[in-house]
């Protein structure tokens, strides 16, 4: 067989091992899977010496602006590809029937994409559970997201009052029926808008006072009324974003009786404390926790309790965060500096084997979001790969990436491993930090529901 592309002497990193191998690729998809040193024609050969080759990362949870101008689509998956991502998931929030967002979105998406994406839709109105079906039927969108915080005040500043666990309640019902995923942020609301008030009134102001307004059992009581409602209709469940010991520990004891619960956490609670000190910079939703939550997202990971890290990539400019605490905006731009973090962080330390850092970005993310052909170096699924030097030390410069924002929470942090290369579907999309494959190459992916997903 004449291969397309050759990507030989690098050594292929999966979760099942790691090991020296070269890479045939054709139309697009992995066609040949080759001893080292193999002989194998090929129009283009990929010298991948020194580098080990991870299947493409798919990044589960990107938010394209709020607000911001459209061409994020650009920005923002030229950023992923920067960090060695070939599929990126990005979350739709909205009050509309779904119809008319889909098609606008995708208008402005399609001619602009740099890597494969697809969409997670937010639900926030009685028609959006009417219209679930039809979501996954005609969009291709086989998970949902809900806000537990966005109630009453907090709900309707984003016109999206209404919802409440009776909402909740029928949403997992009709999830269930179709098997759709739902992503659900947990935060009990009501409790947190209390202890705030009472925090702004006595003139507290600091980002440790942000981390201390939403204590850790705020997370981890909701998880527990998503796990209990969701076990009544046999519904599948994701909580984004965790963040705390107790909630993990929780999520741990409800899988022995109900698992279909999946568990993502981010990158910035495998590095940040509530001490940090980088003021209105680190205000996320959640907030930096304790040292000791920081140790157990790590455990977590390496012992297979948290299944995905992703990024909660917002791609604000900083002139939104330089504002008092309180009214400074959440979240900070991420995906591109998620694999060296867990190389950096995680890998070089002694924490996490390559195999956990592949399955947590990959093979489990694609097994959740109903990706089946990504996040496997295969031969029949998409030749997505990200090529990466275990041993490139880099500083981190947001100017050097090409976010829509222009800061990153790691800026000046020198980070121990990076992407250099990465391919989507045997196209080279980034080369040396630099883009060099076309806009509008990423594809969207109409996903189907998985019949039994792997828990
Ligand atoms: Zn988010």
């Amino acid at each position: 067989m004449r291969f397309d592309t050759l990507v030989k002497n690098g050594t292929v990193v999966s979760d099942t091992g790691i090991g020296p191998l070269d890479i045939g690729i054709k139309d697009g998809k992995f066609a040949a899977l080759l001893a080292p040193g193999t002989q194998a024609e090929a129009a283009k050969v990929i010298d991948a010496k020194g580098r080990h080759v991870f299947p493409g990362l798919i990044d589960a949870h990107i938010h394209f602006g709020f607000a911001e101008p459209i061409t994020e689509y650009t920005s923002e998956t030229i950023y992923a590809a920067q960090g060695g991502f070939t599929t990126v998931i990005g979350f739709f929030l909205n009050n509309e029937a779904y119809g008319d967002v889909y098609a606008r979105e995708q208008a402005h998406a399609k001619p602009r994409v740099f890597v494969d994406y697809a969409f997670h839709f937010s639900t926030a109105s009685e028609q959006h559970i009417t219209e679930l079906p039809s979501y996954v039927k005609d969009y291709g969108a086989t998970s949902f997201k809900y806000f537990m915080n966005f109630k009453g005040e907090e709900g309707r500043y984003l016109g999206l009052d209404g919802t409440d666990d009776g909402y909740l309640f029928e949403l997992l019902k009709a999830a269930a029926k179709v098997n759709a995923v739902v992503v659900l942020h947990t935060e009990n609301i009501e409790i947190v808008s209390r202890i705030r008030r009472e925090m702004q009134a006595a003139g507290k102001s600091t980002l440790y006072d942000w981390s201390q307004s939403k204590p850790a059992f705020t997370e981890a009581e909701s998880c527990v009324r998503a796990m209990m409602f969701a076990e009544h209709f046999g519904a599948t469940i994701y909580i984004p974003h965790l963040s705390t010991r107790m909630a993990l520990d929780e999520v741990r004891k409800w899988r022995k009786r109900y698992n279909r619960v999946y568990v993502e956490t981010c990158p910035h609670y495998l590095t940040h404390d509530e001490n940090a000190k980088d003021g209105s910079i680190g205000k996320a939703n959640p907030p930096f926790r304790t040292a000791d939550d920081v140790e157990a997202m790590w455990e977590g990971l390496a012992d297979g309790s948290i299944d995905v890290v992703a990024s909660d990539h917002v791609p604000r400019k900083k002139a939104t965060k330089d504002k008092p605490i309180w009214q400074a905006s959440q979240g900070f731009p991420g995906t591109a500096t998620i694999l060296p973090v867990l190389l950096s962080e995680g890998y070089h330390k002694g924490r996490l084997s390559l195999e956990r850092i592949a399955e947590v970005v990959t093979s489990r993310v694609a097994d959740i979001f109903d990706l089946p052909q990504k996040g496997r170096i295969q031969v029949g699924l998409d030749a997505d790969l990200a090529i990466v030097d275990l041993n490139q030390t880099r500083e981190v410069i947001a100017a050097e990436l090409g976010s829509f924002s222009d800061y990153s929470l790691y800026d000046g942090w020198k980070l121990k491993g990076w992407p250099r290369m990465t391919i989507v579907r045997g196209t080279t999309i980034m080369d040396e930090g630099k883009i060099v494959g076309p806009a509008g190459y990423g594809r969207y992916i109409a996903r189907t529901p998985t019949p039994n997903r792997k828990v």
